[in-house]
Order: structure tokens, then C-alpha cells, then sequence
């Protein structure tokens, strides 16, 4: 009997507080959040607000409102239509002028003494968010218009920038600072663009008493003259990743653009002739290129081609079917002679650490057209084939030490197979050596910064005069061919 009682004196005083807030002003949602309730649908279901209550809600100003359900959902509407992206389900981030924080905060300290019997601080401190309760309305109407889930998590993100013409002068008293000196005003606008949610919660957490605050700004909070704008709702989609491996057969085509100061000093790169092409087609805003090391432009890339990964940033086409990818995989092979492409795929995230391990850890094979100073004869060169798993130190190159680091670093040679001599002065060679190796300083030695080198080697001045990649030894990313094998096993 002594428990119902006050089950029913608790029950009179939640009516009484429900009556407290909608004086004050503030709107049915936010009365239900500073009852602590935490039952989305009740938010959902909420009612309408009182026709004749003309100033947007003192907590959220007006954001949770239920009339402003409509001009939101056209505006965010229109913003997804516009930006055109391919979904299959949707996250929702919100952020909110940092003055509804303290508006939440001066409610919160005006229940918590003037209606002691029912909020006490921990309560209070659990009251749900604007933004949470935002998410609860809005989560299923956006689900709903879209036709595709709504999650915590997803891959397609729509931002929503809520802002309030009052921001600035609500917060003002945090700077400290009413006078007006152009020197203290700037010092206010530094202030004002470095408030942060964190710093603003600092700020208030001092103020624990409604005198305190009050010495300072209103409590309870005044209604503003104006409610908040869905001032901007932005769309993004997580980035893509596609790799491959391409071949390079031209030798005066360089891996990336290659541009000086805003000058183009080649015409075109394997990157934007694999990139600019999938750009377009995925309609990305912008792409990151890697690959398994790089290589001179005068070198050329031969056998199954190089690894690379392109992370392509913000698609809006994000549905990437196989006929899609070999598609434009043709086309990329068709437009040009310079590279060819294979394996195009996509793949994840995780996987540009594979491309990166690779770059120090992995084989890779070269054929070099070597120059000797002395003549030689073809038992002199015996002795290269003798040579296994040789240990050199190289100083960073000449050439790269504009934009390396001076280093000394060790590099292995596993194998050196002399193919075909051409004439006393000229043979081929295959190098089979660790990812990393600067080649063209193995054979000339670098004036001493490469040790040994070929020269010692053979007793003689060395020179390459023409350099090409047979293979690059990582496996990955996995061929099509196999994938496509793969497939007919399963079917
Ligand atoms: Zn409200």
C-alpha cells in the first residue's frame, strides 16, 4: 500500500514537472528527455507542438521540434539526390551549435534546484541527448524515404550541419570579455573559432549553482528570437580500393605525374592513365595511388606486371560488379599501348598494408643490359653465376639524394644469371634481388656509394644502359584467372 502511494506521489510530480518544463518553453520532445525517458518510439510518437507557442524550444532550439520534421527531411531529401551516390544503407551524424550545450546545462542546474524531490544530478546526467534523440526520430523517417537500413555504422554518411544566428553572443561570457577594443575583439573571434564541445563542457562544469550561472548568463534559458537552420547536409561514401598489376612498355613514361614547380615535364604517368579513366567511370572526388615500389621512367615494367592500389575517394557509383571491372579494365587496355592492366579488382582496406610489407620484403626480378670497360670473356662471367645471396651497402643515390635522406642501407643480390652475351663490351643479365635495391648504382658502383658492385666484381668499369623489371615475386592481388576458377568450382 506505502509503495503505490508513492509510485502515484512520484507519478504527480513527473505531471507537475512536464507542466514545469512546457512553461519554461520547452518542447514535448525535450520534456520527455529531461524526464529521462529513453524509449525511442515515444520520440517518435511524440505530439504536436502547441500551435500557439511561437519561440522555438529554450533546450534544443527547436532542432526536436516536430514542425520542423518536413523542412528537414526535403532538405536532406535534396541533398542526397543531388550528390548522387549508390547506397545500400546509411549513417547520420549531426552536429549542433555548442550553445545548446549550455542551454542543456542551465535546464539541467534549473530542475536539479527547483525541483529537487524528482532530478537529482546523476539522473540528470543521463538525461538523452538532443543529438540522441535526434538520431531516434529522424533514424526511421530517413530509413523509410530511403528504403535502405539505417545503422550506426555505415559506409555512406549524411552529415547534418545544424548552426544558430545567437551561437556567438550565448556563448560570449566564456570569453571572459564584453569590451570591445579591436584588439579584444579579435582575441574574442580567435576564442570563438577554438571552442570546441570539449572546451565549452569545461567551461561550464565550474558553474554548478543556478546564482552561479545566473552571474553570467540565464537560467533558465530565455527563448531565442530565432530557431536553428539546417544550414547545410553533406554526403559522403566511404573510399573504394582497386588494384592490380600493370605492365609499363614505354620508357619514357614516368610512374606518377610528374610536375616541377606547376610544369609538366612528361605527358602523361602509369597513374593517370590506370586512374583518370576508373575516376570518372566511379565518379570519385579524388585518388591515392601506390604501388610495390617505384620504378625510373626509363625502365620498363614487364612479365604479370606490378601490384598497385588506388584508393578512390567519396565514389558515388559504389556497386562495382565483375563485368564493370573487366569492362574497364578493356578500356583501359584499348586507350593506350604505353601500359596494360590486369587483375583489376576491388579489395579493402586491409589490404594496402599487404602492397606496403611488399615494397621491403619481396623479390624482384630485372634484366639489365650491362657495359664493360675491359673485353671480356664469357668464363669471366662465371663468376656471377657463383655469387649467391651477395650482401651490399648502398649510400642513397646521387640522384634521389634531393629528395632522400643521406642513409646507408643493405640490400641482397640472391642471384645473378648472365643470359646472353651480346659482344665483348655488352651482356645481358637477370638480377634476382631484394625489393629496395637501387640496380643502376649496383652496376656503376655510384662513384664507390654502392659496395661491392659489378665493377669490383669483374675487375672492370661497369655501366646499365637499359633497364626492365621481369616480375615483381608478391602474390597478391590474387589473379583473375584463379578467382574466375574459383567461381566455376563453387557453381
Ligand atoms: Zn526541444
Amino acid at each position: 500500500m506505502a509503495d503505490d502511494s508513492k509510485v502515484q506521489d512520484t507519478r504527480a510530480n513527473v505531471d507537475s514537472v512536464a507542466v514545469v518544463l512546457k512553461e519554461i518553453k520547452c518542447c514535448s520532445r525535450c520534456v520527455l528527455r529531461f524526464l529521462g525517458e529513453k524509449n525511442s518510439s515515444l520520440y517518435q510518437n511524440s505530439e504536436e507542438e502547441d500551435v500557439n507557442v511561437k519561440s522555438p524550444c529554450i533546450a534544443c532550439l527547436a532542432v526536436l521540434e516536430k514542425k520542423q520534421e518536413k523542412s528537414f527531411i526535403d532538405k536532406i531529401q535534396s541533398s542526397i539526390r543531388k550528390a548522387g551516390h549508390q547506397f545500400d544503407s546509411f549513417m547520420l551524424t549531426i552536429s549542433l551549435p555548442l550553445s545548446i550545450i549550455l542551454r542543456q546545462h542551465s535546464v539541467s542546474l534549473f530542475l536539479q534546484e527547483h525541483h529537487s524531490s524528482i532530478f537529482d544530478k546523476k539522473m540528470l546526467s543521463e538525461t538523452p541527448s538532443v543529438k540522441e534523440v535526434f538520431k531516434w526520430v529522424y533514424g526511421p523517417i530517413v530509413e523509410e524515404l530511403l528504403q535502405v537500413d539505417y545503422m550506426p555504422l555505415s559506409p555512406f554518411k549524411i552529415s547534418l550541419v545544424f548552426t544558430h544566428k545567437d551561437n556567438n553572443k550565448e556563448l560570449e561570457f566564456l570569453n571572459n570579455s564584453s569590451k570591445t577594443t579591436t584588439r579584444q575583439r579579435q582575441k574574442r573571434q580567435k576564442m570563438e573559432a577554438s571552442m570546441t564541445a570539449p572546451s565549452v563542457k569545461k567551461a561550464l562544469a565550474d558553474l554548478t549553482a543556478v546564482s552561479q550561472l545566473k552571474r553570467l548568463a540565464d537560467c533558465p534559458p530565455q527563448p531565442a528570437a530565432l530557431p536553428i537552420e539546417l544550414s547545410e547536409v553533406v554526403c559522403a561514401h566511404d573510399s573504394i580500393y582497386i588494384a592490380g598489376r600493370y605492365n609499363k612498355f614505354s620508357r619514357v613514361l614516368s610512374q606518377t605525374p610528374w610536375i616541377i614547380d606547376n610544369v609538366r615535364h612528361t605527358e602523361s604517368s602509369v597513374e593517370e592513365k590506370i586512374c583518370d579513366r576508373i575516376r570518372n567511370k566511379i565518379k570519385a572526388d579524388d585518388h591515392k595511388f601506390a604501388s610495390a615500389g617505384r620504378e625510373d621512367i626509363d625502365v620498363l615494367m614487364l612479365g604479370r606486371g606490378k601490384p598497385f592500389l588506388v584508393e578512390f575517394i567519396n565514389p558515388r557509383v559504389t556497386r562495382l560488379s565483375e563485368s564493370f571491372l573487366s569492362d574497364l579494365q578493356q578500356e583501359i587496355n584499348s586507350s593506350t599501348t604505353d601500359i596494360f592492366v590486369r587483375d583489376l579488382q576491388q579489395v579493402t582496406k586491409d589490404d594496402c598494408q599487404i602492397l606496403k610489407d611488399a615494397e621491403s620484403n619481396k623479390t624482384k626480378t630485372y634484366k639489365a643490359v650491362i657495359w664493360t670497360k675491359e673485353e671480356i670473356v664469357e668464363k669471366q662471367l662465371h663468376i656471377l653465376q657463383d655469387t649467391k645471396d651477395l650482401i651490399i651497402s648502398q649510400k642513397t643515390p646521387l640522384r634521389v639524394l634531393h629528395r632522400r635522406p643521406l642513409a646507408v642501407r643493405e640490400r641482397c643480390i640472391y642471384s645473378m644469371i648472365p643470359a646472353e652475351q651480346i659482344d665483348s663490351h655488352h651482356f645481358n643479365l637477370f638480377l634476382k634481388t631484394q625489393a629496395g635495391t637501387y640496380i643502376k648504382e649496383f652496376v656503376h658502383g655510384d662513384f664507390g656509394r654502392t659496395k661491392p658492385n659489378l665493377g669490383q666484381l669483374l675487375n672492370t668499369e661497369t655501366d646499365i644502359l637499359q633497364l626492365d623489371v621481369e616480375s615483381v615475386d608478391v602474390d597478391w592481388p590474387p589473379r583473375k584467372e584463379e578467382i574466375d576458377d574459383q567461381l566455376k568450382e563453387s557453381s
